[in-house]
């Protein structure tokens, strides 16, 4: 503790703490906050000397336990003083932030100046950049965006045993050497300690119109998401809600929206709306953005393609910018809506090819069924990636087992389609098994190899990402 405190200031360490991320946490030796990438690589430096582990720990936002300490000896390192915007250059479309500053500061901070950061996971008040980074978050926008990775041009990270390095940079295209870059983003920590991004920007679009969709079945809904894509149009995105989730979350849906998609006003409720008069068994949210002519000829396109086929039981297009906010801040609060149903939930984030949406979506209603919990998903459609849902109450001896196996048979299921275990929240600890799986053993000697080369105590978060 004397020489932790030595590096970071006494007042910058704690002794014997619980870490970690919404899905678990874990006891530290001690929590250390260090002011800058210096600082990180002298408490990495020392922790490497000592055989301690090291883990890093952003806003904790995460679904993984990634960012959850695995041994009670270890060092976790939390980057939020690091939280500086090293430089900006509005009419350049770049910045460069270190890697504790939150997700929607970086966004925010682009925003003022006309342009946009598109990666936009759910919780990015909480999360941070480098937690961002590390997960290679996407969100709702990733189908016409993509996900964090493509929008980073260079890093500054601290490698092991306590270097700091930098590759990549405001250039916008940079191929001298293999791509670290690539290889340290969606990395959750166990390659190197993300302390500042170079982030590239894009002028932000004139209008943002979303369309909200209700239709007859999961059959129909998904017929609609193929017709979009046939129609060459590029939504931003493409989301989806199914029956059960729209039981969950409906109630909270603005006024106009819940009407138009069939769940009537509850009469004497006082303005708040109510699923119980109606039903909406799925739902699809779209949007159309750009200038705004071109948002309104897209966003046309886009109606013209949901009206063709079969099974569209009402729509809604609202424009004025404070319904489009509202919706997408219902779009946000799903996930929670969905929690206080019983309380608690295990919600898992795998994806499959577009072609096998429906299945993944059915299947999981039927892996719900066979283990006697009620199921849900919803998700980013357009990327085949479901956050297919089981609900618990946390007091219910044995559903916390039945939900693991409920998503032991999901993970199959996702391979069997030709999908992957996990599409945006990472393997932190909870998925760690199924690698092997989804991976020829050669693939996994691969990834070993470089973990071996990049950190060969296997001291940067151990028992994570890797079996
Ligand atoms: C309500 C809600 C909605 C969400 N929606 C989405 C979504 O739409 N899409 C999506 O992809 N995710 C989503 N997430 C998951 C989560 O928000 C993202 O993965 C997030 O960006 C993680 O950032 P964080 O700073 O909270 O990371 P943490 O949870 O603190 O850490 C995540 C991992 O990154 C490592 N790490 C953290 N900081 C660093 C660093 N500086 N250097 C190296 N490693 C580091 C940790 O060790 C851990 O392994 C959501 C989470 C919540 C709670």
């Amino acid at each position: 503790m004397r020489e932790l405190a030595a590096i970071v200031g006494p007042e910058h360490v704690e002794e014997a703490v619980r870490v970690g991320d919404t899905a678990r946490t874990g006891r530290a030796r001690a929590r250390v906050r260090p002011a800058d990438a210096d600082e990180v690589a002298a408490v990495v430096s020392w922790c490497y000397e000592h055989d301690l582990a090291v883990v890093p720990v952003g806003g904790g936002s995460g679904y993984a336990g990634g960012a959850a300490p695995l041994d009670a000896e270890a060092v976790a390192l939390s980057l939020d003083r690091l939280s500086a915007m090293r430089s900006f250059d509005p009419g350049l479309w770049r910045m460069e932030a270190e890697a504790g500053m939150t997700t929607e500061t970086v966004a925010r901070r682009a925003r003022e100046s006309g342009l946009l950061f598109p990666p936009d996971p759910g919780a990015a008040e909480q999360s941070q950049l480098g937690g961002t980074i590390a997960t290679n978050a996407g969100g709702p926008h990733a189908f016409k965006y993509g996900v964090t990775g493509d929008w980073v041009t260079g890093l500054e990270a601290v490698l092991a045993p306590g270097e700091i390095v930098r590759v990549g940079g405001p250039v916008r295209k940079d191929v001298a050497g293999y791509d670290l870059r690539a290889l340290l983003t969606g990395s959750e920590g166990t390659l190197g300690v993300v302390t500042a991004a170079w982030l590239r920007l894009v002028p932000a679009p004139e209008a943002q119109l979303p369309i909200a969709a209700a239709f007859e079945d999961v059959g129909a809904g998904c017929a609609a998401i193929e017709r979009v894509l046939a129609s060459g149009e590029v939504p931003a995105a493409i989301e989806y809600l199914d029956e059960a989730t729209m039981e969950a979350a409906g109630g909270s849906l603005p006024e106009e929206p819940a009407r138009a998609l069939g769940m009537r006003m509850a009469s004497g409720s006082g303005g708040a709306s109510s699923y119980a008069n109606g039903r909406a068994p799925f739902v699809l949210l779209l949007e159309a953005d750009g200038a705004r002519e071109e948002a309104l000829r897209v966003r046309d396109a886009l109606l013209d393609a949901l009206h063709e086929g079969e099974g569209l039981l009402g729509l809604t297009a609202p424009e004025a910018p404070g319904d489009v906010r509202a919706l997408w801040r219902w779009r946000a609060g799903v996930s929670h809506a969905v929690t206080a149903r019983r309380g608690a939930k295990l919600s898992e984030d795998v994806a499959v090819p577009l072609d096998r949406l429906r299945e993944a979506i059915e299947g999981t209603l039927r892996i719900g069924e066979r283990h006697g919990l009620p199921a849900c998903s919803w998700g980013h459609a357009g990327d085949g990636n479901l956050h297919s849902t089981f609900l618990l109450a946390a007091d219910h001896p044995g559903e916390r087992e039945r939900a693991d196996a409920a998503a032991h048979d999901l993970f199959a299921l996702a391979l069997e389609l030709g999908g992957t275990v996990t599409g945006e929240h990472g393997i932190g600890v909870l998925k760690a098994r199924q690698l092997r799986h989804q991976w020829t053993p050669a693939a996994v000697a691969a990834h070993r190899a470089i973990k071996d080369a990049l950190d060969p105590k296997g001291l940067l978060n151990p028992g994570k990402k890797l079996p």
